[in-house]
């Protein structure tokens, strides 16, 4: 039997995920979907490879995932087509999604050694003749669950720090994205095609829910905060550890010694990139008096001239579109006036840019996560109540800044865990940062050293080099010893600062 298609909803037929594009309804991909025994057999399979990945140290590591960023970089173009054609991105924001997953890629394979690697670490007083030696051992099999608005990156943070610190991963691509998933298993496998070190699992929300159930040492997940409660549950069962990167809605302050031009364009572009389909989009901006009008006013020129099926593709899951509706209805039937796009913004598959202002502060458009090209522009007194109209919300995922003198000192009180000043969204593209989010933005965190660590545990080796001068840890202790250490803990920690 044939089911009925909307473009970019992905159907199952015969045990086939169909994969197609939102803009045009043209096929992506077939993908046989995978129920839990082949969940459960990925992971097996997962195993040996973890083994023989791992054995292959850091250095050989290194090496194969160099050489498969070096393949993402020589079919940019054609990665970008892909995804194109499965999220109905435009082919620039694809290339730009694409490049930050090539930077993390370098960057973990370079920086693995150095953060994971063995090391001594200088011995203490107290037990002066034990030296001390610190590493990092992969977890063995990591499972990755992707969503579909960043098809390369998000599978491509955590996956590079599992792959750069040893592990094997599993990949669950969302339902809406499985070919880009594919292909960049695929692509792995043409650099390491000795063992399936990075595989794909596909289907529904159930195979996400079986990867999570099926054994793996460590999940990632990149989602909704929705889903990433019912994954932490599922993996609460076998105490699966868990990496979580969720919802947000980001805000931006924008303080009156700021570079208004700039700050439009940048909060321009924060909001609509990929059609305002971004876990860390601006949604929210907050400008105080004094540059408000301007503010405004740029931005409204700026958002007013991008154009539908060019800068602003379709959106890519069609049931957003209703979210993004009634965030917008809500808005205006609370008293906020849209100064560009608006009710009528909402033309399925896609929406135009929409700029709100006058929004209270309780509405939907404000409080919840619209995941549409859209912007509220409120007017606040000073950085401070900036500051707390933008903490006033559970999530607390990324968030901006423009101001000179107190920029930093800003982006500091705010209730996130990554803030760009004077920019929008760049700290994703940077190797060397940490990524995730407090609150219902989830935990833990994927890039960086913090990134890799995640993919690690930490393993302590303590190796005893003479005979205890303070011999403690022994039955065979004399009273005379324990008043040694009596006197060396008053000696050594003894004084008051
Ligand atoms: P979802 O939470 O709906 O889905 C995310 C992934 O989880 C998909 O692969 C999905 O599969 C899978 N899944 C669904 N149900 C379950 C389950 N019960 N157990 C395990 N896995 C399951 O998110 P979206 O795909 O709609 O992505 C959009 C959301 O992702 C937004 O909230 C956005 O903010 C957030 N996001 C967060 C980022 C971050 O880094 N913090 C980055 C990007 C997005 P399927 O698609 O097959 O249902």
């Amino acid at each position: 039997m044939t089911a009925t298609r909307t473009p970019g909803v992905p159907i199952v037929e015969d045990g086939i995920l169909i994969s197609t594009s939102p803009a045009t309804g043209a096929e992506a991909g077939r993908f046989p979907v995978s129920d839990s025994a082949a969940v459960a057999a990925a992971v097996a399979r997962a195993r040996p490879a973890a083994a023989w990945w791992a054995g292959l140290g850091f250095d050989g590591r290194r090496t194969r995932l160099l050489r498969w960023r070096a393949l993402l970089v020589e079919r940019i173009e054609e990665l970008a087509a892909l995804t194109h054609t499965e999220t109905g991105k435009p082919v620039a924001d694809a290339i730009v999604e694409a490049s930050a997953a090539i930077e993390h890629t370098d960057w973990a394979a370079r920086n693995a050694k150095r953060v994971l690697g063995p090391r001594r670490v200088r011995s203490r007083l107290l037990l002066a003749e034990h030296a001390g030696h610190l590493e990092y051992q992969p977890y063995g099999v990591v499972g990755v669950i992707g969503p579909w608005n960043y098809p390369i990156l998000t599978p491509l943070g955590p996956s590079s720090g599992a792959l750069a610190a040893g592990n094997a991963v599993v990949l669950k691509p969302s339902e809406y994205t499985p070919a880009v998933g594919q292909w960049l298993v695929d692509t792995f496998a043409e650099i390491v095609p000795e063992h399936p070190v990075l595989q794909a699992v596909h289907g529904l929300g159930d195979v996400g829910a079986a990867l999570c159930r099926s054994g793996v040492d460590k999940l990632a997940f990149t989602g909704s905060t929705a889903t990433a409660k019912k994954v932490m549950i599922a993996c609460a069962d076998t105490l699966t550890p868990v990496v979580l990167e969720a919802g947000g809605k980001d805000a931006l302050i924008i303080d009156a010694d700021a570079d208004v031009a700039a700050a439009a364009e940048a909060a321009v572009w924060g909001a609509m990139t990929n059609a305002g389909q971004t876990c860390i989009g601006i949604e929210r901006a907050y400008a105080v008096a004094p540059v408000y009008d301007a503010f405004v006013a740029a931005v409204v020129e700026k958002a007013g001239k991008l154009k539908l099926g060019e800068d602003i593709g379709p959106i890519t899951m069609p049931s957003q579109i209703d979210i993004i509706r009634r965030h917008i209805d809500d808005a205006l039937a609370s008293g906020g006036r849209a100064l560009v796009g608006g009710a009528d913004a909402v033309q399925p598959p896609s929406v135009a840019p929409t700029v709100l202002v006058d929004v209270p502060e309780e509405s939907a458009a404000i409080r919840e996560e619209t995941f549409g090209p859209t912007l509220t522009i409120t007017k606040v007194a000073d950085a401070d109540e900036a500051v707390a109209k933008a903490n006033a919300l559970p999530y607390g995922l990324g968030g901006a800044v423009f101001g000179k003198r107190n920029g930093i000192r800003i982006a500091r009180r705010m209730h996130a865990g990554m803030v760009s000043v004077n920019s929008t969204l760049t700290f994703v593209g940077m190797g060397n940062l940490p990524f995730g989010g407090v609150g219902d933005s989830g935990f833990g965190r994927i890039h960086g050293d913090d990134g890799l660590r995640e993919f690690g545990r930490a393993k302590a080796i303590t190796v005893r080099r003479g005979p205890s001068l303070l011999p403690a840890m022994t039955f065979e202790r004399t009273p005379a010893q324990v008043q040694r250490i009596v006197k060396a803990l008053k000696l050594l920690y003894g004084r008051r600062p």
